[in-house]
């Protein structure tokens, strides 16, 4: 017998056929014997419409309110679901943040998980009751709802594995698996048997939404076995998040990841002087901005030169603001963005053995023609910016470039 954490997401429980595929798949579990705690998403599109709401009534609105609007999703599901589980005969409860409780940091919209004190939840599945858990939503030290940031239900079924010391936690989604890139971009996208921890936190955090970040994240420090699988095809098998260790074939490159949120700023003729940079960045860090690339060129006369960043695009009135705020103490000729590009990250443990990896891509690039504006680069990754016009040629380019192609 083994205690499992079941997540299952937006179009798993987009309408009530599915929510009776999913009581089915938890009963399956219970029927092997299983303890089972099951987190639910909202059913497709309901958070996206409650966040539309919010912002039509106001666009500053209060995020306490936000937070009290958008996890209402998770609520619906974690109910129905119950009720579903409850009629083919399966003993189960709903259980919203609240109630278990999820305590969160205050920062609402992006709260972070703090502590689940599972006891009582964790005594109820041990006695056989399906526990059904909304996703998302915690609660903040001053006892208002708190919301986890898009995609959250992930982390709050990996924290939750982790609180209950879950044998797995199996995150069923649209997709059986985690594939070398979105397949949605490349029908030759393949599937992966197993992914390291690793490779998985950067494919996420390079915009792969299948998991949030953040839930590899707590999968790594508390080392829960995470599997991704489909709810429409069960029986796939997979995919299995593991330690580098349980990975036996190590490509150079594991996976190909895109994000066409992005935006680029540069500042022309910037004094080429100690404190530019502090001068530039101190003025985004304090108006929230966050910088992901950076590059400064050398200056041809030592006196000044161009200095070019990258933050999401969201972002991007905010920082031309604050760096228009700070031009008298930065010191620069003219400033200017691009909000239409987007970044293009290959991924792979294997690459910190293999050189040439990198190379690679900048040929593989170069050879349909697209220009790389920055180049960023990590132990296991190396990200190029390009114009958002290109993305799909670019990863469709490199997932043959590395052999990544199905048959
Ligand atoms: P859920 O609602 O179940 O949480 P998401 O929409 O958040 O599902 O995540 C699943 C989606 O992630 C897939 O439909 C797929 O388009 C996208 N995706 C992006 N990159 C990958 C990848 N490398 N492997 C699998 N899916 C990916
Ligand atoms: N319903 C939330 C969202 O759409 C959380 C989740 O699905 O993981 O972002
Ligand atoms: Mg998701």
């Amino acid at each position: 017998m083994a205690k499992i954490v079941m997540k299952f997401g937006g179009t798993s429980v987009g309408d009530i056929p599915r929510i009776r595929n999913v009581a089915k798949l938890v009963q399956r579990e219970v029927e092997r014997g299983h303890n089972v705690a099951v987190v639910v998403s909202a059913m497709a599109g309901e958070t996206n419409k409650l966040v539309a709401w919010t912002r039509e009534l106001s666009p500053l609105h209060d995020a306490r309110e936000y937070d009290s609007v958008v996890s209402s999703g998770e609520q619906v599901t974690a109910g129905l679901l119950a009720v579903a589980l409850a009629a083919i005969g399966v003993p189960a409860r709903s259980w919203l943040g609240w109630q278990i409780p999820i305590r969160t940091s205050a920062m609402h919209g992006s709260a972070r998980i703090l502590a689940i004190e599972s006891d009582l939840l964790n005594q109820r599945i041990s006695n056989g009751q399906v526990a059904v858990v909304a996703g998302f939503q915690g609660i903040a030290p001053d006892q208002r709802v708190t919301t986890l940031g898009r995609g959250g239900s992930d982390t709050s079924a990996v924290a939750l594995a982790a609180a209950l010391k879950a044998d797995r936690c199996d995150i069923y989604t649209d997709v059986d698996g985690v594939y070398t890139t979105d397949p949605r971009i490349t029908s030759r996208a393949r599937k992966l048997e197993r992914i390291s921890y690793e490779e998985m936190l950067e494919l996420a955090s390079l915009g792969a939404k299948v998991l949030q970040t953040r839930s590899v994240e707590v999968a790594m420090v508390h080392r829960v076995p995470v599997r991704v699988l489909s709810a429409f095809a069960a029986d796939n098998g997979g995919t299995l998040v593991c330690d580098e260790e349980d990975i036996v074939e190590k490509n150079p490159v594991t996976g190909i990841a895109y994000t066409k949120d992005e935006a680029k700023i540069t500042l022309l003729r910037v004094p080429d002087q100690p404190g530019v940079a502090a001068a530039i960045f101190g003025p985004l860090a304090d108006a929230g901005v966050n910088v992901d690339m950076i590059v400064q060129n050398v200056s041809e006369d030592g006196r000044r030169t161009d200095l070019t960043f990258t933050t999401q695009r969201s972002d991007l009135d905010r920082a031309l603001h604050a760096i228009r705020n700070a031009a008298p103490q930065i010191g620069y000729k003219d400033v200017i963005s691009d909000p239409r590009v987007a970044k293009i990250s290959i991924i792979g443990i294997g690459m910190r053995a293999h050189p040439g990896v990198a190379q690679t891509m900048f040929t593989t690039l170069a050879q349909k023609g697209i220009n790389i504006q920055v180049i960023s680069t990590s132990e296991i990754k190396v990200s190029v910016l390009i114009s958002e016009d290109y993305v799909e040629l670019a990863v469709r380019a490199l997932h043959s470039a590395y052999d990544l192609d199905s048959a």
